[in-house]
């Protein structure tokens, strides 16, 4: 026999004190099934439909061991603009839209030449696609999985500025050919604590020999690839900043600037290419 929604309700009551939000986000699941907005702010009595029972209880059975939200909805929201994720890919951080804000903030050319190097789910390069139509964008991966996300977010938002490259890095660049280079690169050590909690999600995504290696690779290709002037902006860990500047000076570049993110925290780090 069916279970009523309030019988839900009362389920995701009892596993409030191990998981915080959950009536938040049983809301936010049932608004995304198409229960009615009256319902769920009633948690009435409704007899839900065989395929919406299932729905939920799939909801429960992955809430329960820990799947993010963002997972159980195949959903993430990035500058405004939604973007399928799964398990393949990072989900977007909120500190991430910083990165795209930063660069929007860049007196660049209006046909400007970017590269976003380990795009995942392809929400930055997708969101400076969609924002900047003139830019020519490319946009690379080394997981082939990420990259068949990063084709689903690009089949969905049709931008017609971006190219996805399967790619180490960005060794396929042109030397002296690109006026800016972004990256959220994996950057964390294989013994930070904080991958206990993100054990969903990819490890290649998340984690760089060292916690730092990415960026060596990365800024010393993007030394060759960039044109003189061109830009590097990096997102990176909280306590990295001054590993990450080191990096960006022995590679060649200058004029570094740091930024922090809502929490006061350094994130965010740019430098130029004489
Ligand atoms: N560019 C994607 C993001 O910022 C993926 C980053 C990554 O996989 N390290 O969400």
């Amino acid at each position: 026999m069916s279970l009523s929604l309030s019988s839900y309700f009362e389920q995701a009551r009892k596993n409030a004190s191990n998981h915080v939000n959950i009536l938040r986000d049983f809301r936010y699941f049932l608004s995304s099934i198409g229960i009615v907005k009256s319902s769920i702010v009633l948690e009435d009595d409704l007899v839900l439909s065989k395929v919406k029972e299932e729905a939920v209880k799939d909801f429960f059975f992955k809430y329960l061991i820990g799947i993010p939200l963002d997972y159980i909805l195949n959903e993430s929201s990035f500058f405004g603009y939604s973007f399928y994720v799964d398990k393949r890919v990072l989900i977007p951080r909120p500190e991430t839209e910083l990165l795209v804000e930063e660069i929007l903030s860049f007196s660049l050319e209006e046909n400007a030449k970017i590269i976003e190097v380990g795009t995942g789910s392809g929400c930055i390069a997708i969101s400076l696609a969609l924002l900047k139509p003139n830019f020519k964008i490319i946009a690379s991966d080394i997981s082939s999985s990420a990259l068949e996300v990063a084709l689903l977010n690009l089949k969905k938002h049709k931008p017609n500025n971006l190219l996805l490259v399967y790619s180490d890095w960005l060794t396929y660049a042109k030397p002296s050919s690109i006026d800016l280079v972004v990256s959220n690169p994996p950057y964390l050590k294989l013994t930070d604590p904080h991958l206990s909690e993100l054990s969903n999600e990819p490890v290649q995504a998340l984690v760089s020999p060292g916690g730092t290696k990415s960026f060596f690779d990365i800024s010393n290709q993007a030394m060759i690839a960039l044109k003189p002037g061109g830009i590097i902006i990096y997102e990176h860990g909280c306590f990295q900043q001054n590993e990450v500047v080191g990096v960006l000076k022995e590679s060649g570049f200058s004029n570094i600037q740091t930024i922090k993110d809502f929490q006061g925290l350094d994130r965010i780090v740019y430098g130029y290419k004489c």
